[in-house]
Order: C-alpha cells, then structure tokens, then sequence
C-alpha cells in the first residue's frame, strides 16, 4: 500500500504543501536511501520521517531522547489516526508486550523508541522479526562527544546500518556546525547518506532590540500597538520578574500567565495547556518554559533581559511564527544586563575553561545587539551562514542606527591584534591601546609595540564597544581553545590595510561619553 508523500501530507496532516526540502528529503527515504538532516527547530523535522514511514510498508522507528516528549507527540499522531506507540520504561510490561505485537505485524505505522531500549538484545530481536520502513534519529548531535547533549547511547546506533542494511536511515538535528555534522556522519555511519542544510533563516520573524529605558512600558507599548490579543512569549530571567510581570500585565487588562520552575509541577502543566488550547493568552516565563513547545500561532516573542548566548535567543525567539506568518522577536536590552549575566556566572560552579566560553557566548549576545548592519546576516552569520543581502525585516535594515565613521579607529584595534600576536583577550587590547601599563602589558613588552598609546580618542568602555562589534560583525573571531584571545579573520584584510570603510554604531559611544562627564 505505496501511497504518495503529497496525498499523506494532506489528508493526514491536513497541511497543503511541503516546506523547503521536506519533499526531497521524503523522497530519498521513499526510495530507500539515507539521509542527514540539519534544520532549525520549528522547521519541519518530524513530517520527514513520519510521512516515509506511512508511505513504506512496515514500521518507521523513531530514536529519541526526550523519553518526556514521547507521549505527547504519540498522542499528537494518534489524534492524527496514525497508529503509533512509544518503548521506553516508563511502559508497563503489558503495554510493551502488545506493542511489540503490532510492531510484528506491521499494523503499527511509526514506535518511538529511547537509544538505551533501542539497543537492547531484546529490542533488536523484535525489529528483525518485524517489518521495517525505516530508522530515524532524532536529535542526531547527540552523538558528539564535544556537544553539550553527548549520549553515550548514541554511540551504539551504528549497529543499525550493520545489522539492518537494508533499512533507509534518516539522522535529524537542529544543530548547526559543521565539525558537528560531520561527526554524525561518521559515528552513525552514514557515509552514503545524503546531505540536507537548511538555512536557519527564519524570514518571517522580526528581529528587533531596543535599549531599556522601561522595559515594561516598552513591553505594553509593542503589544498594546502592534500585538493586541495574539499569542505571545515574554521571557525573563527571574522568577520574581517572571511573577511581577505577569501581574502587572493582568492589570493592564492583558491576559497573562507566569511560568517558572519554583511553580508547583501541576501549575506549570496546567499554565502550559492553557496556553495551547486558548487564544491570545500571553506566556511569562524563564526560559524553564520552551522545550518542545509546539504552539504555530505565537505572534511575538519578548525578552525583558537578555538571553545568556545567541544559541538561547535564537532557539526562544524561534518560538514566534512556527505557521509562517508575520511574527515579532523584541527584545529590551540594558548593559547592566551583561553584568548581572556575568555576575552569575562568576558565582556559578563550572570550571575556568567553562566560563570563559560563556563568557564568549555572551559576548557575541552583546554584539548582535550592536551591530549596525542588518540583524539577520549577523545572526546567521553567527551560525555559519551566509545572508548576500540585508534582509529588510529587522530593525536596523527598518530603521538604520546612527553610526560614525570609524575606519581609523577600526584599524587601530585590528593593528592591535595583529601587533600583541593575535594572543590576547579584549582587556589586555585595550590597556594597550589605552596606555593602561599594566603588569601583563609591561611583562608582555606590549608597551614597546607600536600600537601602544594610540587610543586616547576613545574611553577603554568605548573600545570594548568596538573590539565587541568587529566580533560581531566577523572581522575578529575569538580563539576556539576558549582562552578569549581575539584573532584576525580572512574578512578584516581590507579594513586592516584601510582598503574599506567600516560604520559602527554611535549610541554606545555617546552614552558612555556622558556617564563620564557626569562622573567629573
Ligand atoms: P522541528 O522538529 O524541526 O522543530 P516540527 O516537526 O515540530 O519541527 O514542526 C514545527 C511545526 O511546523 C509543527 O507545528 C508542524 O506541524 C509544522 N509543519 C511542519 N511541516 C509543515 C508544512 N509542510 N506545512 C505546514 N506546517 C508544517
Ligand atoms: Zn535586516
């Protein structure tokens, strides 16, 4: 019973089209060959195996993690009248045995399954009695040892090419980069498979940050003007605000929910489906709300304090406009942010090495919200990818930031890096540049070289400000070791030999002027 990838998509799914390459990569399944997936979350993952394994004969084979997720997307498929079921332990023995019934007889169209049960001599015995349509692995970077999610579980997956060739095989992540694609590759075995990159572009989604002035005005401001009775997200990064805030909306006369962890477990279940299942309800929450949230109609989603990395804003924010349709991501963002972030990573356990990548992490967070040129490419940018034109649909491409002409003073802070051997974080670059002699400068003979001392037109805060935005704008990259010693890239060449003119942002810069006048 061979029926077409189209016809399911709609009739079962109910939706009209394909989106980006989910009928390419249906199809090499179809047809029994592997493939690699790498697509943002809210991108379409799951149609990619599912609709291959109701189009082939037998059982498709779901390998996830989240064993917590497992119910409710049986449940979503069921609800579908797709036959599926899920093993994992939290199955009574009962439940599993008539399971492994349907799974024989290829009555049962997809059985999710955690990797630990996959595994196991039992389970495997199960699937070659069984008709197969095929395996997917879901969350696939799980697999990298250098990844934050590393199973060893996964490891184990390999087994499947050798004992079920045959079997096409479909590896899905959400996961950008590169090293971490090619180890998917390679410990799972799927040289043959073919590759599908998505961009992480989410066109619909408007990117806007604005300074906080007062966020909550700002907040009731967006929502009251452009989003009066839609779905929406406002995260913050504590509870307390979390609950003010959530309050506070209420009394504004918008409809508000808060959700964090020191809610009760029965709380936040009920906040959540609430949520869900009712229009236009507005969720305040830390980001303990999000996980595999599945809500289309999320209009905007607002941050009231900034998230810790780009990887956290992205996967919040990607959380608006799952249908397609016109959505916003806001967000309020004041330095003193920043310091409270490092404040808590200060007091957090983690070792040295640890926090000196959050650091990083936090400090390209920063610079995306300094960046004069489009949002978009920077963001994506970020991530590997390539945008070859401003987007239009950011605030910056919207409204252009008023910016001055730092060419020199560009070049000064690259021929800085260059000149201290590309081995040194922003402070050292900056006492340098600053005339600040300090130990490490003195030791360093740093106070010889010939950028020393050439920086007076700018405070020190004024040059973190622009050694921040030629991260973000990629013409320095910070060293992979973790060690936050700025380098050179390919990109800043022409702007180091003063071949091209650079643009920064001026608002920084004017702020700080301020502060310091008032201090004297
Ligand atoms: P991912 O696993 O990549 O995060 P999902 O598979 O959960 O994404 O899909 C995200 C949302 O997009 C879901 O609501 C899903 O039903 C919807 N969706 C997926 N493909 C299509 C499509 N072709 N047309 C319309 N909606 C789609
Ligand atoms: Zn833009």
């Amino acid at each position: 019973m061979q029926r077409d990838p189209l016809s399911i998509l709609q009739h079962v799914f109910g939706y009209h089209e394909f989106r980006n390459q989910q009928a390419a990569i249906i199809d090499t399944l179809v047809s029994g060959g592997d493939a690699l997936v790498l697509m943002p979350t809210g991108g379409g993952k799951s149609l990619c195996y599912q609709i291959p394994a109701l189009a082939r004969e037998g059982v498709g084979v779901v390998v996830s993690p989240l064993i917590a997720l497992m119910q409710d997307q049986v449940d979503a498929l069921n609800a579908l009248g797709v036959s599926a079921g899920f093993l994992n332990s939290t199955l009574d023995a009962g439940r599993a045995r008539e399971l492994e019934q349907q799974v024989r007889d290829g009555t049962l169209d997809l059985l999710y399954v955690a990797p630990e049960r996959l595994t196991q001599a039992r389970t495997l015995e199960l699937l070659h009695q069984s008709p197969l349509a095929l395996f997917a692995i879901d969350e696939a970077h799980c697999v990298s040892q250098w990844g934050h999610d590393f199973r060893s579980d996964y490891l184990q997956l390999s087994l499947l090419h050798r004992e079920f060739p045959q079997v096409p095989r479909i590896a899905l992540t959400a996961t950008a980069d590169p090293r971490t694609r090619q180890e998917i590759a390679e410990r799972l075995d799927l040289g043959g498979a073919r590759h599908f990159v998505s961009s992480f572009d989410r066109p619909n989604i408007q990117y806007r940050i604005e300074r906080k002035d007062s966020a909550r005005q700002q907040l009731l401001r967006l929502i009251r003007s452009e989003h009066a009775g839609d779905a929406g997200i406002v995260y913050c990064l504590s509870r307390n605000k979390v609950d003010q805030t959530a309050d506070w909306l209420n009394q504004q006369g918008i409809a508000a929910l808060p959700y964090h962890a020191g809610l009760g477990g029965e709380v936040r279940a009920r906040h959540q489906q609430r949520f869900l299942r009712e229009d236009g309800l507005v969720m305040v929450a830390t980001v303990a709300f999000g996980m595999g949230i599945d809500k289309p109609d999320v209009r905007f989603v607002a941050h009231l304090d900034l998230p810790k990395s780009i990887e956290a804003y992205y996967q919040e924010t990607g959380r608006a406009g799952r249908d397609g349709a016109p959505a916003t991501a806001w967000m309020a963002y004041g330095l003193e942010d920043a310091i409270r972030h490092k404040q808590m990573l200060a007091q957090s356990e983690g070792n040295e090495q640890f926090k000196r990548h959050e650091h990083q992490r936090l400090e390209a967070m920063l610079g995306l919200c300094e960046v004069t040129q489009c949002r978009r490419q920077a963001l994506l940018n970020y991530f590997g990818e390539t945008l070859e034109k401003p987007c239009g649909n950011c605030d910056t491409c919207l409204n252009p930031p008023q910016t001055f002409d730092a060419t020199e003073v560009a070049r000064k802070a690259l021929s800085c890096v260059y000149r201290t051997g590309q081995r040194f974080g922003v402070n050292h670059l900056v006492d340098v540049l600053t005339g600040n002699r300090s130990d490490k400068v003195a030791s360093a003979g740093h106070d010889h070289v010939s950028t020393w001392n050439i920086g007076g037109e700018l405070s020190a805060n004024q040059w973190r400000a622009i050694y921040r935005q030629l991260v973000a704008l990629g013409l320095l990259a910070v060293d992979a070791a973790g060690y936050g010693a700025l380098q050179l890239t390919e990109t800043c060449r022409p702007y180091l030999r003063g071949e091209r003119s650079l643009q920064l942002r001026k608002d920084v810069a004017r702020a700080q002027t301020r502060s310091r006048r008032a201090e004297r």
